[in-house]
C-alpha cells in the first residue's frame, strides 16, 4: 500500500520561507499548484515548491528548513494522486541541473535524478550500452524510478542500479549502494524525504542497432497495450486510471476505491495501490 505524507503534518507552520529566490539561486514558490505537472491534471497545491538550482542548493535549503517540515520529491508525476486539499511542506521538484545523462565507462551511465527515462535509454543506446531499454516505456524521471523500483518488459531498476546519491533530509549527501535501497516489487526502502540526485546505471555491452531494435519493439508493445499518449478513455488495459477531462483527485481516488472493492467482492482479492497518494484529502 502507498504511504501518504501524514495528516497532521498539515498543521505544521513553515517559519521564514519567502516566495523567490533562495540564497542558491534555487526558486520557492507558495501554494504552487501541482496539477499541471502531475500525470492525472488533477489535485490541490503545494505548500511551497522548490526547484533548486543545483545540488549545494538543495542541501543548502535542506539543511536550514525547520525539521518538522515534510519533505517529497517530484519527478513527472505519473506515479502520483495529489489530493485536493494539496501537500503540506515542501515539494522539491528537480530541472535542468538534474537532468544530464553521462557515459561513465564502457556499460555504465551516470544519471542525474531529474533525467528521463527515454533519455537514460538513449544514451543507453548511442554509448552501446543495452539493458537499459525498458526504461524508454515507462514514463518518469530517474529518482522515481529508483523510488518506485519500476520495471517493465522482465526488467526492474533493482537489475541495472549500481548505487545512487540521495540528499537526506537533513541535507546530508550519501551514496547508497543497491543492497541499502530494500528493493521488492516496486517499492523502496529509501528514507522518508530523500531525494535521489544521481544514479548509476549498468547495462551490459551491446550493438546501437540492436538496442535501437530492442525499444523499437518495447515502445509498440507499449502503443498496443496502454494509453500512453491520450489521458482519455482506454479500453486497451483494464489497469489505468484515466482523467478525461475535469476529474479531481478525489473522483480518481474515489474510482480506485471502488475498483478495490468490487474485486475484494467478487474476487476476495485484495488490490494494493500501487500509485502513491499524498497530501490532504
Ligand atoms: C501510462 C503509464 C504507464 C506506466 N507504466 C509503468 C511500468 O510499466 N512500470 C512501472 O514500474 N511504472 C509504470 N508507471 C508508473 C510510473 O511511471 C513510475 O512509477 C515512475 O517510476 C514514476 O516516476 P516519476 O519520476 O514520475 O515519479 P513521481 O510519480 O513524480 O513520484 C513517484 C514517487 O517517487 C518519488 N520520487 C520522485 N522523484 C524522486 C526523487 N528524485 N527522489 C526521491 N523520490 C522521488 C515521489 O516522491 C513519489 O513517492 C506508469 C505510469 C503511467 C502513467
Amino acid at each position: 500500500m502507498a504511504q501518504a505524507i501524514p495528516l497532521k503534518a498539515s498543521e505544521v507552520e513553515v517559519p521564514r520561507l519567502r516566495s523567490g529566490r533562495t540564497e542558491g539561486g534555487g526558486k520557492l514558490t507558495a501554494d504552487a499548484p501541482l496539477a499541471p505537472l502531475v500525470w492525472f491534471k488533477a489535485g490541490g497545491a503545494a505548500e511551497w515548491l522548490f526547484e533548486p538550482k543545483d545540488l549545494a542548493d538543495l542541501r543548502a535549503f535542506l539543511a536550514d528548513l525547520d525539521r518538522q517540515v515534510p519533505v517529497m520529491a517530484l519527478g513527472l508525476g505519473s506515479n502520483l494522486i495529489v489530493r485536493d486539499g494539496g501537500v503540506p511542506g515542501v515539494v522539491v521538484r528537480l530541472g535542468k541541473a538534474f537532468a544530464r545523462v553521462q557515459k561513465r565507462d564502457a556499460t555504465t551511465l551516470d544519471c542525474g535524478g531529474g533525467a528521463s527515462g527515454i533519455l537514460v535509454s538513449s544514451t543507453a543506446r548511442d554509448a552501446g550500452i543495452a539493458g537499459l531499454e525498458f526504461l524508454r516505456s515507462i514514463p518518469g524521471t530517474v529518482g522515481g524510478f529508483v523510488r518506485m523500483n519500476g520495471g517493465a518488459y522482465r526488467r526492474e531498476v533493482k537489475d541495472i542500479l549500481v548505487d545512487c546519491d540521495v540528499v537526506l533530509r537533513s541535507g546530508e549527501l550519501v551514496t547508497l549502494p543497491l543492497a541499502a535501497l530494500g528493493y521488492s516489487y516496486r517499492h523502496s526502502e529509501l528514507p522518508d524525504g530523500a531525494i535521489v540526485v544521481a544514479a548509476r546505471f549498468r547495462g551490459a555491452p551491446g550493438e546501437p542497432q540492436a538496442i535501437q531494435a530492442e525499444m523499437d519493439r518495447i515502445s509498440a508493445s507499449r502503443e498496443a497495450s496502454q494509453p500512453l499518449r491520450s489521458k482519455t478513455g482506454s479500453e486497451k488495459h483494464t489497469n489505468f486510471l484515466i482523467n478525461t477531462g475535469s476529474a479531481t483527485a478525489g473522483e480518481i481516488e474515489a474510482l480506485g476505491e471502488d475498483v478495490r472493492r468490487r474485486v475484494r467482492e467478487s474476487q476476495g482479492v485484495e488490490l494494493e495501490w500501487e500509485i502513491q497518494r499524498v497530501g490532504r484529502k
